[in-house]
């Protein structure tokens, strides 16, 4: 049996990771934290919480982390019917 040597393949799927653009990004409403602080403008008055933006997640995904989300929907989706 030939000796399994998997350098090559193992260096082309990890160019292949570093090569994926960024899946999420920090939410710019709250910043990253997840949550909003009280807040006033004028005569309202905000509550603080969850951002209702990244709803508490902090990050949003980017255009290529719909992508993924869409794909993963749609591979659940096909293996639960
Ligand atoms: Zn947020």
């Amino acid at each position: 049996m030939a000796s399994c040597s998997p350098d090559a393949e193992s260096g082309e799927l990890l160019e292949m990771m570093t090569e994926l653009p960024p899946l999420e990004t920090n939410c710019e409403k709250c910043g990253g934290a997840g949550m909003l602080r009280p807040r006033r403008e004028g005569t309202v008055i905000y509550q603080g919480g969850q951002c209702d933006t990244c709803r508490g997640a902090g990050k949003l995904p980017t255009e290529a982390g719909n992508a993924v989300i869409a794909f993963i929907r749609n591979q659940q989706r096909a293996r639960n019917l």
